[in-house]
């Protein structure tokens, strides 16, 4: 497939070689529409859409509604949905990832087309987990973008990051269950968009069994007794008209069938949803990021800026800067598109590693890289002159949002620690080996002394040779 692919421009132009032959037909026809809608109905609108949100902040803009209605008419909803769900579009994890990117370039171009966050995590656990009332329910409007939702697991009081502490109670009472406590983020519901929250909550606190304590609620957000303190801001800015809202619930009312998948079986579900949803961010930053690194660029050859006589970009040290952001930018795009691959090819419970290091690596050096962005632009690089603040501050986001890097890496380390047992016996092994190897050369004498070996406790090695 990939002779009917022009790899010098983009949008296949830098995609990997290995990538571009993996792509089927279908892909490439979604990677170029993508590539065209953002460039043209996309970066050209982003003055407009910030004008309208300005004017109403807590409504969607005329623009993004209109933009959802073009983008579903020309096959562009719902791209994220992996090729095993019967909704799907038929697109692997891999071939989203080359679609992700390119709408990462504006914040907001993955929702014109269905495919923003938490949207996508939400209709990825009720299309695996939901009932057919639900998905009759919520699934098929969300599929279609007649609503929004959020997902609300997040507490002031406890570290979320552990979920099994997750304390706001859902008690059940006849035929429904009874919600007191108190929740933060989860868009919020100023937004007459937003109708459902997918809700966290302890149902069983008794159990003995902390992953069998907590259950998954459909909440829709205009239930009595559900009410929003506030819009949290991330490091200044609203991000309205989604938000990340502080609620309290007081004696919200439930019936029990808006369960998910049944009473306890809250990490069952959140294991589900931990699959390519979990590096829909990172796919985006990748595409971000491109378009901080063109700012750069833009930069380092503005003929009206010439510190010294010389243009940014024709010192040393800023070609260097350059090529290094380039080189990085590559590198971490190859470790988001394997963990897409690998999930594609082993599945998501295979993709564990892979997917915790694009998660740890991704926003913390596209957050590294998009400052150096900003420093090149000078003071300007940090205003509104350009969206290098609000890129920065989405990639420093996305180390907390959907789980701290810090759990990560325990994640990755911790699984590293228990393979160490296996590297010592395989070292134990060498030693025992060049034992063998000292006795068929006579060296035994002369190479007693050495302390090659002293890393091991030797005199504990018996030999299985
Ligand atoms: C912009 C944004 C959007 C968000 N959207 C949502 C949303 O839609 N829905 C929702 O429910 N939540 C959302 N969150 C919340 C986010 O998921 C939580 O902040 C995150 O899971 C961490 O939980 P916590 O804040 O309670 O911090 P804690 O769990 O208390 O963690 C605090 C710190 O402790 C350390 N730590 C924690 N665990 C470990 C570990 N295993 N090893 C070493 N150190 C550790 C880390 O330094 C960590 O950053 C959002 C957050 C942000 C910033």
């Amino acid at each position: 497939m990939a002779s009917q692919i022009d790899i010098t421009v983009a949008p296949f132009k830098g995609l990997p070689a290995w990538v571009l032959s993996k792509l089927r037909p279908v892909a490439i026809e979604k990677i170029q529409a993508v590539h065209d809608w953002v460039e043209t109905e996309c970066i050209p609108a982003e003055s407009i859409m910030k004008a309208q949100l300005a004017k109403d902040r807590w409504h969607t803009p005329p623009l993004m509604k209109q933009l959802r209605e073009k983008a579903k008419a020309r096959g562009l909803f719902n791209l994220f949905l992996p090729h095993h769900f019967p909704e799907s579009p038929g697109l692997t994890n891999l071939e989203y990832a080359c679609c992700a990117e390119i709408m990462g370039r504006v914040y907001w171009a993955a929702q014109t087309m269905n495919c923003h966050a938490p949207e996508t995590g939400n209709i990825e656990l009720l299309a695996k987990y939901a009932n057919d009332a639900q998905k009759k329910q919520w699934l098929q409007p969300l599929l279609n973008g007649d609503f929004s939702s959020a997902y609300s697991m997040t507490e002031p009081e406890v570290a979320s990051s552990d979920a099994t502490t997750i304390g706001i109670r859902m008690e059940k009472v006849g035929d429904e269950y009874i919600i007191n406590g108190r929740k933060i983020f989860g868009n919020v519901n100023w937004n007459p968009e937003m109708q459902l929250y997918i809700l966290m909550g302890c149902t069983d606190p008794d159990n003995k069994n902390p992953w069998n304590r907590h259950s998954m609620l459909l909440v829709p957000a205009d239930t009595p007794g559900l009410t929003i303190v506030r819009n949290l801001s991330i490091m200044g800015y609203d991000h309205a008209p989604e938000g990340h809202g502080e609620y309290v619930y007081q004696n919200v009312r439930i019936p029990a069938s808006n369960v998910i998948l049944g009473p306890g079986r809250a990490f069952e579900i959140a294991q589900g949803r931990l699959g390519p949803g979990r590096i829909h961010h990172c796919m985006r930053l990748i595409g971000q990021c491109e378009r901080a690194y063109e700012f750069a660029l833009i930069r380092a050859t503005d003929e009206r800026k010439k510190p010294r006589g010389r243009l940014i970009g024709d010192f040393d040290s800023n070609i260097e800067r350059l090529a290094q952001m380039r080189l990085e930018i590559d590198a971490l795009r190859l470790v988001v598109f394997n963990a897409a691959d690998t999930m594609d090819t082993y599945g998501n419970k295979a993709g564990r590693y892979v997917i915790a290091q694009s998660k740890i690596l991704v926003p913390d050096k596209i957050a590294h890289i998009i400052d150096e962005c900003m420093q090149f632009y000078g003071g300007q690089g940090l205003t509104q002159h350009t969206p290098l603040p609000e890129m920065w501050t989405y990639a420093r986001f996305v180390r907390l949002a959907d789980g701290p890097d810090a759990a990560h890496r325990h994640q990755v380390g911790r699984d590293q620690l228990k393979g160490a047992a296996q590297v010592r016996k395989r070292h134990e092994r060498y030693y025992l080996i060049a034992k063998e190897l000292k006795r068929l050369y006579g060296l035994e004498e002369e190479l007693a002394a050495e302390c090659t070996w002293e890393y091991l406790d030797v005199s504990a090695i018996k030999s299985n040779l």
